[in-house]
């Protein structure tokens, strides 16, 4: 198997952790999308959605999911990638996606304890754990429809690893 992995699920479910991880036990390369484009326009999140808009930092992110997408390579996208049918359809034609499913609260918990991880812009101002149900609410049958495998994102990382590279061999098989 040599197919590009794509990491999808909201933010706070595992996407980096995982996948860097995931890429060490099978030799894979690692790239993260939010890395790779805050690296090439050298700002942040915010700092593109302020002077571009949401729509402008869509833009890039469509374009960055086919520039760092290739074969042994596992890709962690950013929380919103799934949005755009375009890239639903790559993703799922060009790869294995793997969704990591996590509820809100436990989401919630996760951004709340590591702060400096969700660099997003809230939208809201409202409690966090609210935010993320009312996202994964839009999200979930998007991020389902998509998925090859859906795993279990509550678990220990390296039991996450252990079930994606069932997921993978069963599908192998
Ligand atoms: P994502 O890339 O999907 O936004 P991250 O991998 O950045 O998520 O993880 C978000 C936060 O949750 C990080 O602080 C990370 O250390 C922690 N985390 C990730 N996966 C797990 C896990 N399986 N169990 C406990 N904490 C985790
Ligand atoms: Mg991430």
């Amino acid at each position: 198997m040599t197919h590009p992995i794509f990491m999808v699920g909201a933010r706070g479910c595992g996407k980096t952790t995982v996948g860097h991880q995931l890429a060490q036990a099978l030799g894979y390369d690692f790239v993260d999308t939010d890395l790779f484009m805050q690296q090439t326009t050298n700002m942040t999140v915010a700092e593109v959605v302020a002077q571009e808009g949401w729509h402008g930092f869509r833009q890039r992110e469509s374009l960055a999911l086919q520039q760092v997408t290739s074969n042994r390579c596992i890709i962690a996208t950013g929380g919103g990638m799934v949005l755009a049918e375009a890239n639903r359809r790559f993703m799922h034609d060009k790869g294995i996606v793997i969704y990591l499913h996590a509820d809100a609260e436990l989401l919630a918990q996760r951004l709340e304890k590591n702060p400096e991880d969700s660099q997003r812009p809230t939208l809201t101002g409202r409690p966090i754990a609210e935010e993320m149900a009312d996202v994964l609410a839009a999200r979930e049958a998007l991020y389902r429809g998509l998925a090859h495998h859906v795993i279990d994102a509550a678990q220990r990382p390296e039991e996450i690893v252990a079930s994606v590279l069932k997921a993978l061999r069963s599908s192998a098989a």
